[in-house]
C-alpha cells in the first residue's frame, strides 16, 4: 500500500508518448498507470496527446513540462503548489481546447465521408452477368461480389484483384472494386480503379466520379473532391448530381 499512496513524479513527455503508443515495458507502464490514477494533470496531458499526437502538440506539452519544472522547484510550500496547479490546469485546458479544434478539423472530412458514403448493392452487376449468360464463368468475380454484398469489403478486395488481372477491361467490376477498396481503407488504389472506370465507360461516369470525390475526401484532399463535385453537380444525371450538390454545400 505504501507505493500506492506515495506521491509520484509527474510523467515526462517521452513517457506520455511511449505510453500512448504502447511502447513501455511492464514496469514503466505500471508506473505510468499508477501515476495516472492520482494525477488529473497527467491524465489531461495524456488525453490531449492522444487526441492529437502530432508534433505541434508535442511541442506544447514539452513547453508545459518546462513550465511545471519552473513553477514547482522541489521545496516549495504547499500553498504555492496549489496555486500553480490552477495555472497548470488553465494551460492544459487551453492546450486541450486547441487539440480538440485541430482534432475536429482533422476528422471533419472523415465525418463527411461517413455521412455520405454508402456502397451500392451489387445486384445490378449480377443481373448484368446473368444477361450475358456467364454466371459462374468467373469464380473469382462471383466470390468478390458475394463478399461485397455481405458488406465484407476487405475480404472482397483480393478476389476483385484476381478477377481484374484477367479482365482489366471490365470497368464495371473495376468500379465495384474501387468502391470496395475505398471502404476497405485503400483510397489511393480505389482512385486508380475509379478513374479507369470513369474514363473508359461513359455509363459509369457519374457513379465513378461520385466515389472518386469521396476517395479524395478520405485522403483529406478537399480541393480535388470539390473540383470533381462541381463538375458532377452540373451533369444531367439527377442522382449523383444531387448528391454532389448536397456534399458541396457541406464542404463550403
Ligand atoms: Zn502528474
Amino acid at each position: 500500500m505504501k507505493e500506492l499512496t506515495a506521491p509520484t513524479v509527474c510523467l515526462s513527455l517521452e513517457e506520455i508518448q511511449h505510453y500512448a503508443k504502447d511502447r513501455l515495458d511492464e514496469a514503466a507502464r505500471f508506473r505510468v498507470e499508477n501515476h495516472l490514477l492520482d494525477c488529473a494533470l497527467c491524465r489531461a496531458a495524456l488525453d490531449a496527446y492522444m487526441a492529437n499526437p502530432d508534433e505541434t502538440l508535442g511541442a506544447d506539452l514539452a513547453l508545459l513540462q518546462q513550465q511545471i519544472q519552473k513553477a514547482v522547484p522541489p521545496k516549495k510550500k504547499q500553498m504555492q503548489k496549489i496555486k500553480f496547479n490552477y495555472a497548470a490546469a488553465a494551460v492544459i485546458l487551453i492546450i486541450m481546447t486547441a487539440a480538440a479544434v485541430v482534432y475536429w478539423q482533422h476528422t471533419r472530412y472523415d465525418r463527411l465521408y461517413a455521412a455520405f458514403f454508402s456502397a451500392p448493392k451489387a445486384g445490378d452487376v449480377i443481373a448484368l452477368r446473368s444477361e450475358q449468360g456467364t454466371p459462374g464463368a468467373a469464380p473469382t468475380f462471383d466470390q468478390a461480389i458475394n463478399y461485397y454484398d455481405a458488406g465484407d469489403f476487405s475480404a472482397a478486395i483480393p478476389y476483385f484483384d484476381a478477377y481484374l488481372k484477367g479482365h482489366p477491361d471490365d470497368f464495371q467490376a473495376g468500379l465495384y472494386a474501387g468502391i470496395a477498396l475505398l471502404n476497405g481503407g485503400d483510397p489511393e488504389k480505389a482512385i486508380e480503379w475509379l478513374t479507369t472506370a470513369s474514363i473508359n465507360d461513359p455509363k459509369l461516369f457519374d457513379e465513378a466520379n461520385w466515389y472518386l470525390a469521396l476517395a479524395f475526401l478520405k485522403q483529406k484532399n478537399p480541393a480535388e473532391a470539390v473540383k470533381i463535385l462541381e463538375n458532377l453537380s452540373q451533369r444531367a444525371e439527377p442522382v449523383f448530381a444531387g448528391k454532389a450538390k448536397a456534399l458541396l454545400e457541406r464542404l463550403e
